[in-house]
């Protein structure tokens, strides 16, 4: 899985899927059912930390579920695997905007919703109309207001994999657009320029507060465990500095977390979805 994830690490899994359609992913869906076997739907890995045993049973990328349609008033349908950048792009073009945050985000639709990906303030989950899932080897359309969610947070069943997503758009000059774009891409490369691979945040923020400041308050800014390093140019950013194991992220996570709860008294959480198997 080290090369299905933006932190490159993690160990084998035993069958990666890739299909390529919604019938192709019911059917396999249903033979894994059949056989017991569990499965994990991902994007492009951008938040997931897969430990160094690896996964036992399927990965099912949705990365061929990649389209997005003008669906009318304003709402575009977009499938779980087309990028963040894609969507933002698709309703540029249609003179329709209001989701420049996630511009910069990367991964997919599929991921944003599962994560509630956001930033700025704002989330992906206040666009979305109506969330596509199969269910019980069912497709279901769920309103967002069926659902429960809040900060990087949506409640689904295990087993559950986001199809598609409908955003409502808002009208925008697509000049607007393209300043929100660049103006978001732009921060990121100064801001989250860290120079090793990472996952973005390691930890979320908890109210009111930046996870990045109690680490720095704790005084683990630049602090390492094997190769995982908490980056020196943003220290919510836990980086692979070379040659790092799962072992090492888990084990400088656990150390940033027992020096924060130490200073600060705050319970850090993880953002990052940490699966799989202890070698
Ligand atoms: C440099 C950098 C900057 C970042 N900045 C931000 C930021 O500003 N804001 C932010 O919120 N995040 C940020 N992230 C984290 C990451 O980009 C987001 O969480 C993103 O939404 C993950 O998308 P993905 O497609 O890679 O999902 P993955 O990492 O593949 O999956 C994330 C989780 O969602 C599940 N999942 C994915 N797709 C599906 C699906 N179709 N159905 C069911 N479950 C699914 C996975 O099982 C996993 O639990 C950043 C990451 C990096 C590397």
């Amino acid at each position: 899985m080290s090369r299905h994830t933006s932190l490159k690490v993690g160990g084998p899994v035993d069958l990666y899927a890739v299909p390529q359609d919604a019938e192709d992913l019911q059917m396999l869906v249903r033979q894994l059912t059949e056989q017991q076997i569990p499965w994990l739907a991902i994007g492009r890995g951008y938040n997931l930390l897969v430990r160094d045993g690896g996964i036992r049973g399927a990965v099912i990328s949705l990365e061929q579920f990649n389209r997005i349609e003008a669906v009318g008033d304003g709402r575009i349908r977009a499938e779980a695997g087309a990028e963040n950048l894609a969507v933002v792009r698709f309703g540029q073009q249609l003179g329709l905007g209001g989701v420049g945050f996630i511009s910069g985000i990367p991964g997919t639709i599929g991921g944003a919703i599962r994560m509630n990906a956001g930033a700025y303030g704002e989330g992906v989950l206040q666009h979305t109309v109506c969330i596509a899932l199969l269910r019980g080897g069912t497709v279901c359309e769920f309103c967002i207001d069926e659902l429960e969610y809040g900060y990087r947070r949506l409640d689904l069943l295990p087993g559950d994999v986001v199809l598609a997503a409908t955003l409502q758009l808002e009208p925008r000059d697509p000049a607007v657009t393209e300043t929100e774009i660049r103006n978001d891409l732009e921060l990121r490369r100064s801001k989250h320029n860290v120079g090793h691979p990472s996952a973005g945040s390691f930890f979320k923020n908890p109210a009111g507060q930046a996870a990045w400041r109690l680490i720095d308050a704790a005084g683990l800014r630049g602090a390492s465990e094997g190769g995982a390093l908490v980056s020196p140019v943003h220290s919510n950013f836990l980086v692979n500095s070379g040659n790092a194991t799962a072992a090492d992220f888990l084990m400088l996570s656990q150390r940033v977390k027992a020096a924060v709860l130490e200073q600060s008294g705050v319970a850090l959480e993880e953002e990052v979805r940490i699966v799989g198997e202890e070698p």
